[in-house]
């Protein structure tokens, strides 16, 4: 949504408070959709002094799939977010100012960018995955590899004749 903040940009101390559930489920990483569940966007924009500040949490718990082992994955997504609104940019180059237009915001674009810009690039089920083997396929997590067989029966009958 659309957040309009007209109300507390000048009103020093004011704020507005917002809350809403967005879906992310379309957002790629590779292939993969983690965002399955609903991304609750929980917030505030305040009027401190004169700027106005926007606080916002954003969570969720993301579907993985580990990049080492291939494992599903269920993990907690949790953000926060912290930009402040003006109505026009003093310094061209303050890329943290986040420019009103009209008064207003896309709230929904703001927590989408966030969301992916802090993504992790690496989904491991845990810190130290062992993968899998690329020898045998094993998951190496579980069970052990399987590349170390015994000799084929019957090379061990040629090895006896040498
Ligand atoms: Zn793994
Ligand atoms: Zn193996």
């Amino acid at each position: 949504m659309r957040l309009d903040v007209r109300s507390v940009i000048h009103t020093p101390g004011g704020g507005i408070e917002f809350k809403e559930e967005l879906d992310f489920s379309d957002v790629d990483f590779g292939g993969v959709y983690p965002a399955v569940r609903p991304v609750s966007v929980v917030g505030a924009v305040r009027n401190i002094a004169g700027m106005l500040r926007l606080t916002a949490d954003v969570d969720t718990e993301l579907s993985c799939v580990c990049d080492r082992c291939g494992t599903r994955f269920d993990k907690p997504f949790r953000l926060s977010v912290e930009r402040m609104l003006a109505e026009e940019l003093e310094d061209e180059a303050n890329d943290d100012i986040l420019l009103l237009d009209d008064g207003t915001f896309d709230l929904d674009e703001l927590a989408r960018e966030a969301f992916i810009l802090n993504m992790d690039t690496k989904m491991l089920c845990r810190e130290d995955c062992r993968g899998l083997c690329s020898g045998c396929g094993a998951n190496l997590n579980f069970e052990a590899c399987r590349c170390q067989k015994t000799v084929d029966p019957r090379w061990a009958a040629l090895q006896n004749l040498l």
